[in-house]
């Protein structure tokens, strides 16, 4: 047995062998959605369609596509496969606009996530004689139970802290002796600030190796700023409430894409505009169908994530597919003078430069006719102390934007700790244009 992996056998199953096993499973989940729930059984008849119909991976095409309008508009519990009896857990997401979104576990959902989450954090190199950290939330969110349940299934020290009390969770990281450290990456970097500010060196007086970070789109400048201000090895981690949470993929330690779990999930690339299915390895809208879920049973749900899907076998020997970093999501895309610009792509300009801070802002506002995009971000200490050219900074940041993204925004440079923080995920863009013309 090679101890690279958690469960051999799946994760480097052939890819032939994967698609039929999926196709096996796709056929008994299209059956189970249209005998248990009348949502999909209307879905079916509208489109003109029976589970007969799904004879290959490809007739996946055939099946409407399910939206979160779909889970809202069947709140709370309209979508489930099983009675309720047979309901073990159910989380809720934020929803910051109508119902929430609720995942409902049967106890086989259950055995899976925590089998993922196994998996995944094994994948980064997770094993049982870490001290695993975890600042995800705790209570309704995924975040916090799913790296528990799998952190927990491979037997590490768990220290289930939630969001919150920053101090406390440094000193707990130091006395605890904390390996692998849990949480969204911008908490990541507000430790990793915290820590400087009161004279704790990660080197030193941490044994942090690795972290997982997730929940919210970040850049490849983040993570070199992460790893190398706390010293460890960081890794991307992905997942929605709508399928388990935390668990749908993971990156490896070749950090080129995060492996989806094909085991339980099909994923597709969708173009976001017109629904069109897209050919692997172009970039598009990720849509999955969730091959093993039962509670809330879930075919080919948008996600409204962009990214691009390679299925060449990695260098780690996994098989199981690689989706690309997320660049965005669909809704998340500004248009700012008619350009389309993901906030994503001003933090990987911004985090180049090493004289700016890892916090930044983006506001739009639109006083007249035109829209007026302006970048507020912090200076770090060093900056400040050391006297460096302002003007000339903000020239060469304006540059780069200009090269990339076609557009001149204002830049405003604040002083570190002005931007405030959140616990949890990021809130990057302000947009004060609704209802202005
Ligand atoms: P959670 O509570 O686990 O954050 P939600 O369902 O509230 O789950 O949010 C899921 C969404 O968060 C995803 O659809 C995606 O937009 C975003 N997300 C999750 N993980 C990542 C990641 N690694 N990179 C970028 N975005 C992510
Ligand atoms: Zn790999």
């Amino acid at each position: 047995m090679n101890d690279r992996y958690w469960n051999e056998k799946i994760e480097t199953m052939p890819r032939g062998a994967l698609r039929k096993h999926q196709l096996q499973l796709l056929k008994e989940k299209v059956k189970f959605c249209y005998e248990n729930t009348a949502f999909y059984r209307k879905k079916f008849k509208s489109a003109g369609i029976s589970p007969e119909n799904i004879k290959t991976l490809e007739d996946i095409q055939k099946i409407p596509f399910t939206v979160k309008n779909d889970l809202r508009d069947n709140y709370p519990l309209g979508m489930l496969g099983v009675k309720l009896d047979e309901i073990v857990e159910i989380h809720v997401s934020s929803g910051t606009t109508g119902n929430p979104i609720i995942g409902a576990y049967t106890r086989s959902d259950m055995d899976i996530w925590q089998e993922l989450m196994a998996r995944s954090l094994y994948t980064t190199g997770v094993r049982k004689q870490d001290v695993t950290h975890i600042a995800y939330g705790y209570g309704l969110f995924t975040g916090g139970f799913g790296f528990h349940y799998g952190a927990q299934k491979i037997g590490t020290a768990i220290i289930p802290v939630g969001g919150g009390m920053t101090q406390r969770q440094i000193k707990l990281m130091k006395d605890l002796g904390t390996t692998v450290l849990c949480c969204t990456p911008s908490f990541a970097v507000y430790l990793a600030e915290t820590m400087a500010k009161e004279g704790v060196n990660p080197r030193k007086d941490l044994k942090l190796r690795i972290g997982l970070f997730g929940a919210e789109p970040w850049s490849e400048r983040i993570r070199e700023r992460i790893e190398s201000e706390l010293g460890i090895e960081a890794f991307d981690v992905y997942g929605l409430t709508e399928l388990c949470g935390p668990g749908v993929s993971i990156e490896c330690g070749e950090h080129d894409g995060l492996h989806i779990w094909e085991d339980h999930l099909l994923v597709e690339t969708i173009d976001p505009k017109t629904g069109e299915v897209l050919p692997v390895g172009e970039e598009g809208e990720l849509v999955f169908t969730a091959l093993t879920k039962s509670g809330l049973p879930i075919l080919r749900y948008r996600t409204r994530d962009i990214s691009v899907v390679k299925t060449e076998k990695c260098a780690c020997g996994r098989t199981h597919s690689r989706m690309m970093r997320i660049r965005g999501r669909s809704d998340d895309m500004l248009i700012i003078r008619g350009v389309n610009v993901f906030p994503s792509q001003v933090e990987y300009i911004l985090m180049g430069f090493p004289e700016l801070a890892t916090q930044y802002q983006i506001i739009l506002d639109r006083p007249e006719a035109l829209d007026v995009f302006t970048i507020k971000v912090e200076l770090t200490e060093k900056t400040l102390q050391f006297q460096v050219d302002l003007n000339a900074l903000k020239g060469r940041i304006l540059e780069k934007i200009h090269n990339i993204i076609g557009l001149s925004p204002i830049i405003e440079f604040v002083k570190p700790d002005e931007i405030p923080r959140t616990e949890g995920k990021a809130k990057r863009v302000l947009d004060l244009r609704s209802g202005k013309i």
